[in-house]
């Protein structure tokens, strides 16, 4: 098998079993209980689960979404999560191949994951996840030569969303954006240097706002005061990283003429 080939199909099945560790952080880290211990255990019966139940994506669907001692329905986000993370490692591997930058793609785009599905499911972004990230992102950067990028995108990040949840809350007498959010966009400018903020900020806005005007218009609902933006800022952040120089160029060439 040539070796591009054997280094995706490698990733993609590493990516499935870490989708499987995932799931665990997602349910875990929210409700702060170790991630090591205890077996997982089904939530509705107690019942730990056996290995032969916990294989990534096939477990599942052999169980057919459904607790094998007490029949409880097993959420569709756990088979999700697993594939999601096993075509993202597989998709990484055949774009950067094998290379420093492969590495930090997956710790930054797994990370991504969990915090978009931990945002979600619950509304927060939590420490445990977004410090470990800003963290990693300075050593990648350090490691790569833009450390100098790295921090001045890591307190920017954090400065600039800061800044506009206090003008909000000035305005409105409203919180828009949650402490997580701020701590995210560190984490992104951490990982990618400041160059990235401007279209991350950008992006993730118009999105968020045009998607939220949607969910009003179609639910007739209103909006719940904080809705969740880190799953929008998590997207910005991958499409940078994966097509930054190229939004660069076209850009520049709009501003050419
Ligand atoms: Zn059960």
């Amino acid at each position: 098998m040539n070796p591009e080939l054997f280094l995706v199909l490698a990733s993609g099945l590493f990516g499935l079993l870490f989708g499987s560790f995932s799931n665990v952080c997602v349910h875990r880290i929210p409700l702060r209980i170790s991630i090591v211990s205890p077996r997982s255990r089904c939530p509705a019966c107690e019942h730990e689960i056996a290995w032969y139940d916990n294989i990534p994506l096939i477990s599942w669907l052999m169980l057919r979404g459904k607790c094998r001692s007490c029949g409880a329905p097993i959420s569709i986000r756990y088979p999700l999560l697993e594939l999601l993370m096993g075509l993202s490692w597989a998709g990484l591997a055949w774009k950067f191949g094998f290379s420093p930058l492969l590495i930090q793609a997956l710790v930054m785009v797994s990370l991504l994951w969990m915090l978009t599905l931990i945002d979600l499911e619950t509304g927060l972004l939590p420490n445990l996840l977004t410090f470990p990230g800003i963290a990693a992102g300075l050593l990648f950067s350090f490691w790569a030569g833009h450390l100098q990028d790295a921090i001045i995108g890591a307190v920017a990040g954090y400065a600039v969303f800061w800044l506009v949840a206090k003008l909000f809350l000035f305005f409105t007498g409203r919180e828009g954006m949650g402490y997580g959010d701020f701590k995210l966009l560190a984490m992104l400018g951490a990982f990618m240097g400041w160059q990235a903020l401007p279209f991350v900020i950008f992006a993730s806005s118009l999105v968020g706002a045009v998607v939220g005007s949607a969910f009003i218009l179609l639910t007739r609902k209103k909006m719940r005061a904080e809705i969740p933006f880190g799953p929008y800022l998590a997207a910005a952040g991958v499409v940078w990283f994966l097509w930054g120089g190229g939004i660069l160029q076209w850009y520049a060439g709009l501003l050419r003429g």
